[in-house]
This record gives structure tokens, C-alpha cells and sequence, in this order.
């Protein structure tokens, strides 16, 4: 993990709205990918696998147990015109397809640097 590679994350994150999620809710958690930075800011060596509940292995009763390190498809989830929370939560102007797009393709340069 190089400080380009943290630096890259930081830029690609801060492209994404925030909005304020549910309380305690992780319904749209599950197994999503892990930039090489990503799994090792969560002190990781690789993808966590699949509980036997389908769900990814930080979702616990209050929410996301790595919140602020979470990755980077975690932070994209409800904000993109068509990646919607199914409880309609997201921020005030989503990203549009393409902007979406965009983030991804950039991450996935960034991720196998
Ligand atoms: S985006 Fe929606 S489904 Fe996902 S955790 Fe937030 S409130 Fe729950
Ligand atoms: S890392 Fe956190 S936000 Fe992402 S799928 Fe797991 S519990 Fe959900």
C-alpha cells in the first residue's frame, strides 16, 4: 500500500455523493470487489468469503463494521442513477450512468496498479 495508491482511492472516493443510510441497515451488502489498498486498509489478504447468510462478513447489527474503510463499490451503492437504494435513500443529484461508469473504469485502473 503506497501513499499513490492512497492517494488515488482518496480522489476516486470524493467523486462520490454522500447521503446518510438507514441506521444499522446492510441490505445491499454482499460480496463486492476489493482493490488490493482497499483490502489491506481493512487488514485483509483477501476478499472476505460469503457468510452462509449471503452477507458480507462486516455487516453486523449496527451497520458496516469498517464504515470509513469500506470499498470503493460499497461507497458507490445508491448513488448512481442505476445502482438505487431500495429504500430510496441516496443523496440529493445521483450520478448519472455514465459518471457511474466512469468511477468504475477509472477504479478499475487504480485497483491493479
Ligand atoms: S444504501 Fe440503502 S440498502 Fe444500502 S445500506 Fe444504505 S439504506 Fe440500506
Ligand atoms: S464492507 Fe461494509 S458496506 Fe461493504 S459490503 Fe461489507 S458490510 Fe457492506
Amino acid at each position: 500500500m503506497t501513499d499513490k495508491d492512497a492517494k488515488a482511492h482518496r480522489q476516486l472516493y470524493a467523486k462520490i455523493p454522500r447521503f446518510k443510510c438507514i441506521e444499522g441497515c446492510t441490505d445491499c451488502c454482499g460480496p463486492v470487489p476489493w482493490s488490493s489498498f482497499e483490502l489491506a486498509a481493512a487488514g485483509l489478504t483477501a476478499p472476505p468469503p460469503e457468510r452462509a447468510d449471503k452477507q458480507c462478513q462486516f455487516a453486523l447489527k449496527g451497520g458496516c463494521e469498517i464504515h470509513e474503510r469500506r470499498p470503493l463499490m460499497c461507497r458507490l451503492f445508491g448513488t448512481v442513477e442505476d445502482l438505487r437504494c431500495p429504500h430510496g435513500r441516496g443523496p440529493l443529484q445521483l450520478l448519472s450512468v455514465d459518471e457511474g461508469h466512469a468511477i468504475v473504469r477509472r477504479y478499475k485502473r487504480i485497483a491493479v496498479s
